[in-house]
């Protein structure tokens, strides 16, 4: 039988020196508003995870990326960033990046900084908590949707953007606060962790005034949601970066809208969660969700290095948009 590939050669044959793999949170403990979303590492996975890159990729800065400051390395180049301002980016990733000198870019909600809002999908995941733990607040959510109770927990997981007023109503029926939840537990960074994570030489960009859904907006809102999430935190945290990553997914993005947001100088950097992808743009990354399978991080990357290989041949790498 032939030898699986080894991911350097891998990475070799794919020419791809560039990886940007991309993260949340991670938590000793459970995220009730998180964990029934996706996978939420423990910080010592995190460290195992961190490690094991280390090892194939050296760490860079986005802003040391997009200068072209990757000096002579013999390593492929390893950018990483995290989605959603979360708070524990400040509890324990920030700590143990800063321990291994590894950078790293935190893109923001800027309507939820300070803890000030909820992302509807982590209402939606609460709810779900809720209605696992007590069974009069699942009757009801059931006898609100007219739906059985064994279908509660999927409607709940699939409101969408436009359907977010649902997530309030029905928390009304399963007694559930979201605001109380957030006074309680802090989900998301507060102001004076951002200006403390900038300190210490992280990078941080915009992800959106509230993790909205941008495939029912128009190319014209769009250049405005991004360059009001980029400049209102220029202004507040009197950064001089512009960088974005886009909510949810950049498929379905304008090529017009990208052109536009880097041409007129709006963005810096856009970044997608596409996988490893070219985009004929160094400024228009495509990175690598890496909490969404529970393999490990090695083979998460080799995964993403297969299919590029396997789409290769039929041109099929670089990003339609
Ligand atoms: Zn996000």
């Amino acid at each position: 039988m032939a030898r699986p590939m080894k991911l350097k050669h891998l990475i070799r044959l794919s020419g791809q020196k560039n990886i940007f793999p991309f993260y949340h949170t991670v938590s000793p403990e459970p995220l009730p508003h998180i964990s029934h979303l996706y996978r939420v590492l423990k910080p010592a996975e995190f460290e195992e995870d961190l490690d094991k890159l280390l090892l194939f990729f050296e760490p860079l800065s986005l802003g040391d990326y997009l200068e072209n400051r990757s000096g002579g390395r013999t390593k492929p180049n390893m950018v990483l960033t995290f989605d959603d301002g979360l708070k524990e980016c400040y509890d324990f990733i920030a700590p143990l990046l800063k321990k291994k000198g590894v950078p790293a870019t935190f893109f923001l909600n800027n309507r939820f900084i300070d803890n000030k809002g909820l992302f509807f999908r982590y209402k939606a995941s609460l709810l779900v908590h809720q209605v696992r733990d007590d069974c009069r607040a699942k009757e009801k959510v059931a006898a609100f949707l007219k739906i059985s109770e064994e279908q509660v927990e999927t409607s709940v997981r699939m409101i969408g953007w436009d359907q977010r007023a649902l997530l309030e109503a029905l928390a009304v029926e399963a007694e559930l606060d979201y605001a109380g939840y957030l006074r309680i537990r802090p989900v998301y960074l507060s102001s004076g962790e951002v200006e403390e994570l900038l300190n210490w030489g992280f990078e941080v960009g915009g992800h959106s005034s509230d993790h909205m859904d941008f495939s029912g907006l128009d190319p014209d809102q769009i250049v405005k949601q991004v360059r009001t999430s980029i400049k209102d935190l220029q202004k507040r945290f009197g950064i001089q970066t512009a960088y974005f990553s886009f909510p949810f997914t950049s498929d379905g993005i304008p090529r017009e809208v990208i052109d536009t947001l880097l041409e007129k100088g709006t963005a810096r950097a856009l970044l997608g969660t596409a996988g490893l992808k070219c985009t004929g743009k160094p400024e228009y990354i495509q990175r690598i969700p890496m909490e969404k399978y529970k393999i490990p991080v090695l083979d998460t990357l080799k995964a993403e290095y297969l299919y590029y290989l396997l789409k290769m041949p039929l041109g099929r790498n670089r990003l339609r948009y």
